[in-house]
């Protein structure tokens, strides 16, 4: 008689038996963040399968230099022993162990501590998740729970921008304000506000960054009126927008809106998902280049140079020290976290990024090499394709257009992805994003490949410059 298991083994051969290469099978099977449902189980991604330094591998054994950086996270690289070491220790040691109430483990306790060091002022308390996204669900849940606890439940509502990108789940794509991305799912739109995009780009504008940064500064001010800073807790903006189109707010405006912030008793969340753990040369870039102290940082991607998903918010004693006073006697539980918020694997990988980061001085390094990477890429303005191109350190990017009208419409989205499959068929890879070709290379880039970079784009420019003729 057939038993059980060979009964189970040819069900399964049955079902699964088209799948050939991982290619097919990722077709067949996969539903990818962000995927193109037009092209669902026909189109056929490329299947990368090894890396080294600042260069990855497809199947077919095609080599592409990475300026993409993974997803603006690998910033040491691929393939570095000390970091993949550290990850098979602590696995050996002790793969997993919970989080929750009194428990710890050791490399999350350590993590948190050195944290503490890096971070701006009295940013000392860290709340560990599993990536950025629910970091920023994270705070945001704080900055509620901070201000029912003084018994001020109304103040829920939460201001962020247009353009911004604080994640995939729910409430962070609602605070998100990518229109792109804005397709038949729900989103919150009871307590979130958006507010103007901040990006300036003094190539491309007829406004000073002057007149700008007055401009966003009302429209804030007359939006916490309308409001009421009574029912507002709080302000969420990355230093930079990332996702959104590598758009960079007028000189002053950090400082600013964080000044309104305090003015108003709003809390200000500074999400450095992307702009810290090096991308502009410092662990993070809210008081180094922005010179203020938010209350509650975000910090995901970099934290791990990608080897390991982890998400934490650092908190101020300030508000540490408000909820453990307020919270409830007979309920005194903090509810938030998930099984493998501050997995130990991830804290040890976390932990020896950090000292890779200081010994090599990673940051130092981003200073140099960053303005040069947008000094260089900067050149490629010259071909007519190129509206503009803006960036900071190693965040940047090249938005395309046909040279009638600017923005994400059709013509200039499909020659966006025109230089995308160019610069791929060439060993380079962009991130297309509507008319943009986005680019992070790992933070270890040396100016050689900044240079091949420069090169293959202008390459794929000319060629699709010559396809429009
Ligand atoms: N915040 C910013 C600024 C991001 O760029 C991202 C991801 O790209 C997130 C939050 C969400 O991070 P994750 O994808 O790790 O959930």
């Amino acid at each position: 008689m057939e038993t059980l298991a060979e009964s189970h083994r040819e069900t399964n051969t049955s079902a699964a038996a088209p799948a050939q290469t991982a290619s097919q099978a990722d077709a067949r099977h996969v539903l990818h963040p962000w995927a193109d449902l037009s092209g669902l189980g026909e189109q056929t991604s490329l299947i990368i399968s090894q890396a080294k330094g600042v260069r990855v591998r497809d199947s077919a054994g095609k080599t592409y230099l990475d300026a993409i950086g993974g997803m603006w996270c690998m910033t040491l690289g691929y393939g570095r022993e000390e970091l993949a070491e550290a990850m098979a220790d602590q696995a050996r040691r002790m793969a997993y162990y919970t989080p929750f109430g009194d428990l710890s483990s050791e490399p999350a306790a350590r993590l948190a501590e050195r944290l503490s060091q890096l971070a701006p002022g009295d940013l000392n308390r860290v709340h560990f998740t599993t990536c950025g996204s629910t970091a920023v669900e994270s705070a945001i849940r704080i900055a509620h729970y901070h201000f029912a606890a003084q018994g001020k439940p109304a103040k829920r509502h939460v201001l962020s921008r247009i353009n911004a990108y604080h994640g995939g789940t729910y409430l962070t794509q609602s605070l998100s304000g990518k229109d792109a991305d804005r397709t038949l799912f729900q989103y919150e739109a009871d307590f979130v506000h958006h507010l103007s995009s901040p990006g300036h780009d003094p190539d491309r504008s007829n406004v000073s960054a002057a007149e700008k940064l007055q401009t966003l500064l009302e429209e804030m001010e007359t939006e916490i009126l309308r409001i009421g800073a009574d029912n507002i807790a709080c302000f969420i903006a990355e230093p930079i927008l990332a996702s959104g189109g590598v758009l960079t707010p007028p000189e002053g405006y950090q400082k600013a809106t964080f000044e309104m912030c305090r003015k108003h008793d709003i809390l200000y969340i500074s999400d450095e998902v992307v702009t810290g753990f090096g991308r502009l040369g410092h662990f993070f870039a809210s008081e180094a280049r922005f010179g203020i102290q938010p209350d509650m940082i975000i910090t995901a991607k970099g934290l791990t140079s990608g080897y390991q998903p982890l998400g934490a918010v650092m908190i101020s004693d300030r508000i540490t020290d408000a909820l453990a006073k307020a919270a409830p006697k007979d309920k005194p539980v903090f509810s938030n976290g998930f099984t493998y918020s501050g997995h130990p694997v991830a804290c040890a990988v976390a932990l020896a990024n950090i000292e890779i980061m200081e010994q090599e001085d990673i940051c130092g390094h981003v200073r140099d090499v960053g303005p040069y990477f947008i000094e260089r890429l900067r050149e490629l303005r010259d071909n007519p394709i190129v509206y503009t191109v803006r960036g900071d350190h190693l965040m940047a990017c090249v938005e395309c257009w046909t040279g009638q009208d600017a923005g994400p419409n059709a013509a200039n989205m499909a020659l966006a992805q025109k230089v995308d499959a160019y610069c791929q068929d060439a060993g380079l890879l962009v991130r297309p994003y509507e008319n943009l070709c986005i680019m992070s290379p790992p933070l270890i880039i040396d100016r050689t490949d900044i240079d091949r970079i420069v090169a293959t784009l202008s390459d794929a420019l000319a060629k699709a410059q010559a396809d429009l003729a």
